[in-house]
């Protein structure tokens, strides 16, 4: 079934570049910075960028953004390529920036030498007093003046390491008075005595972000380098790079950057969430990560999905969380295999079953999928239900369990309720029921039709299993944009750890697999689970239960 889309304005662009010959394959990449581990946001970028290559029949490679050697390491490296794979995509080459560090510094020398760059001995504040405002030009300095010879030879002592950090910056030479202030002599190079994840101590000077890379864009050939919507206003001195450096011209283009409600989405902020233990860390079944959805359970399918559903925008907007929630719903329906688990069993005690005798009965893992199979359920005299589903005085119209009433257990037999047996207290002990032997599901024959059906386990052999239960992370619904710090918003009840009861074919469960629990949720197993504890996460509700709020109100 494939339905017609219509392109978006990327993709009307690269169809124009194509039919022009401008270009005869594209080329994109993903540019991460390896600072933290990946979010929903840059799936939406990864899911653009090689959606593209494979859409065009071009390419996309992944190139790690590494020109800041404090913040990055190799353990990011590693998730980064983790959860691109994970998501379905391929890059064509690995790049980092920092192995183009000697050609970019050979672009900054011919810069210079072109009378296009000069070091600038001002303090960081000095540079910004004189950048002016976006009213008011800004004024140049006597640096600014230094000659070709010396800019090189000053240039090249930076980089032998005699000078401390910032005790001089490179900067372009472009326009103190544009009303661009990104081209009021920019930064180009720092100095920074720093470590680096792959370059080690070979440098101790590094290329500011729009010196680095829109030029690693061009040595890469990349025809169409896609950003967010905040780099616009860079650029025109992305453009200019590499007009004056007469490198291959890489163009850049900007699209709204993907928010979700309910969360945080910046790594800054999601590093502090796990610094200062508001989650258990990068992949906390909370958090927006890549890592974090996974291990939630949610499925590449679902989120690629739910990348292609929101689009490709131009202007900035705020994407339900719900809306995730409906993709991973549907792909789970269609992927998961059903299961029993009582949460708050209530003993049921079938008088006219055989005591000692357990029969197997058998129920389709997956109705939606005829190739999922069956797996066995055993049936036996006390089995346990939901507390939820009897009420000892029923109201009209209630086709659960009630003293007189029938109800179906699923996949066994029509039962019906005699007696309700209690404790000294009060509280209920049992419930007696007896069950019709010619209703068995599959060959019913006899001709009761009940309207309820109920999920249940047999009491002698349920795995007693541990749930956990998640709720938004936040308590509004954008809380960056609040007052004082976002973590005062935190959702003071995210988690909910509760106990079930799972029919025994939960045991073979694996960390891939994916299950509906039936009338409650689609779950999977998580990894903090034992050879004798099962934990699982619960990835989301069968139904949506914020939009049933909002109905109700
Ligand atoms: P953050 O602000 O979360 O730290 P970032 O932009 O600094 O993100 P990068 O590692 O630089 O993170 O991002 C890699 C790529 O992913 C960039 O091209 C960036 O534009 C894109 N990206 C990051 N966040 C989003 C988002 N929320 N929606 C869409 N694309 C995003
Ligand atoms: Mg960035």
């Amino acid at each position: 079934m494939s339905e017609e889309k219509s392109l978006n304005f990327i993709e009307e662009i690269i169809e124009e570049d194509l039919k022009n010959g401008k270009y005869k394959s594209i080329l994109t990449r993903f540019p991460p910075e390896p600072n933290g581990y990946l979010h929903i946001g840059h799936a939406k970028s990864i899911c653009l960028n090689f959606g593209l290559g494979i859409k065009y029949n071009g390419k996309t490679n992944l190139r790690f953004d590494d020109t800041n050697p404090v913040t990055e390491d190799t353990e990011y490296v590693d998730s980064i390529k983790e959860d691109i794979q994970w998501l379905g995509f391929n890059w064509a080459n690995e790049f980092y920036a920092s192995d183009y560090f000697e050609q970019l510094y050979g672009f900054a020398v011919k810069l210079i030498e072109k009378g296009l760059a000069y070091v600038d001995d001002s303090s960081s504040e000095e540079i910004a007093k004189q950048k002016g405002t976006p009213t008011q030009p800004g004024v140049r300095n006597e640096f600014s003046n230094r000659s070709v010879e010396e800019n090189l030879q000053l240039f090249a002592d930076m980089r032998a390491g005699k000078y401390k950090d910032g005790e001089k910056v490179l900067r372009a030479k472009i326009d103190m008075s544009s009303p661009n202030m990104h081209m009021r002599d920019p930064l180009m190079y720092r100095i920074k005595h720093a470590h680096h994840h792959r370059t080690g101590d070979a440098w101790c000077i590094y290329p500011m972000y729009d010196f680095a890379h829109g030029q690693s864009d061009s040595i890469e050939n990349i025809t169409h380098s896609i950003c967010t919507l905040e780099f616009i206003p860079h650029r025109p001195l992305y453009d200019w790079c590499i007009e004056k450096l007469e490198i291959f011209p890489s163009k850049q283009y900007e699209f709204a950057r993907l928010n979700l409600n309910y969360t945080v989405m910046s790594k800054r902020k999601l590093l502090q969430l796990v610094n200062e233990n508001h989650v258990t860390g990068w992949d906390d079944p909370r958090m927006p990560t890549i890592s974090g959805l996974r291990r939630r359970g949610y499925t590449p399918e679902s989120i690629r999905e739910f990348c292609d559903k929101i689009g490709v925008a131009k202007r900035d907007n705020l994407i339900e969380f719900g809306l995730l929630e409906f993709c991973v719903r549907e792909d789970l329906n269609r992927i998961a295999h059903r299961r029993m688990v009582v949460f708050n069993p209530i003993k049921v005690i079938i008088t006219n079953y055989p005591e000692g005798q357990t029969e197997t009965l058998h129920s389709e893992n997956n109705p939606e999928d005829p190739n999922s199979g069956a797996r066995a359920i055993p049936f036996s005299r006390e089995i346990l239900i939901e507390a939820d589903d009897f009420m000892e005085v029923a109201p009209k119209k209630y086709f659960r369990l009630a003293p007189g009433q029938m109800v179906r257990l699923k996949s066994a037999y029509i039962i019906k309720c005699d007696e309700v047996v209690k404790n000294d207290d009060g509280s209920i002990a049992a419930i007696h029921c007896s069950y019709i032997p010619e209703s068995k599901s599959g060959s019913d024959t006899s001709g009761i039709s009940v309207k309820g059906t109920l999920h249940w386990v047999n009491a002698a052999d349920a795995v007693e299993v541990e749930v956990r239960e998640y709720d938004r992370l936040f308590r509004v619904e954008n809380p960056a944009s609040e007052e004082g710090d976002f973590k005062e918003y935190i959702n003071p009840n995210s988690l909910t750890v509760v106990k079930g009861y799972a029919e025994p074919a939960i045991q073979t469960a694996t960390l891939t697999d994916r299950f509906q629990f039936l009338r409650k949720g689609y779950y999977c197993l998580d990894k903090d689970s034992t050879a004798d504890k099962f934990i699982f996460n619960r990835t989301v509700t069968l139904k949506d239960a914020w939009a049933k709020e909002v109905k109700k109100g």
